[in-house]
């Protein structure tokens, strides 16, 4: 939430930024100023420089604002989350496995990140371990490859899959089967049963 000067400073910015507007209409102004002051002044400031880069001389949509708000995010510039395109078994989509190690004479338990080299997520941590979310580390992760053989990638696989399946299963039952016939329902969408 940003204050209403500071959603008037914005609207001011698009309307001497872009070639036509319609700032003048009755209601567009405000209408403007209250859409905008709904979210966080930095980061729809950020949204404003995106829409004006491509398009200046038209004053962007309120629609257009909110998509490019979402599409700013907090994390520094030139850092883009990396997602899977396709679940990744190996490593659940976390991109890095963790394992245990007892040492053989202390007895002392280390924690070893190893990252999973089979997916997008995986990679981004190859080379970096302080990327690692909640697991910093310093130094370089190896693969899990250089731990595991295939057996026992198989094995993490099969374990990851069966979880997954259970996490599945505890959605609705009547979500679960609409969601086999290729049909989802809204959440906020309801319907009256006739018994
Ligand atoms: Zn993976």
């Amino acid at each position: 939430m940003m204050m209403r000067t500071q959603a008037e400073k914005l609207v001011e910015r698009l309307k001497n930024a872009c070639v036509f507007h319609r700032f003048d209409e009755p209601g567009v102004y405000a209408e403007y100023v209250r859409a905008l002051a709904q979210y966080d002044y930095d980061r729809m400031n950020a949204a404003i420089d995106a829409a004006i880069e491509e398009d200046s001389r038209n004053v962007p949509a309120i629609s257009l604002l909110i998509k490019k708000y979402k599409g700013t995010s907090n994390t520094p510039k030139g850092q883009v989350e990396i997602k899977n395109d396709e679940y990744c078994a190996i490593c659940d989509d976390r991109g890095f496995v963790l394992i245990k190690e007892k040492h053989p004479e202390t007895g002392t338990t280390y924690e070893y990140i190893l990252y999973c080299p089979y997916c997008n997520v995986g990679r981004t941590y190859a080379y970096d371990g302080s990327q690692c979310k909640g697991h910093k580390s310093q130094y370089k992760i190896p693969p899990l490859t250089k731990c595991f053989g295939d057996e026992g990638i198989q094995a993490m696989r099969e374990t990851n899959l069966k979880k997954r399946a259970k996490r599945i299963e505890t959605i609705s039952p009547i979500k679960k089967e609409l969601q086999t016939v290729g049909k989802s329902i809204p959440d906020s969408w309801q319907y009256d049963v006739p018994f």
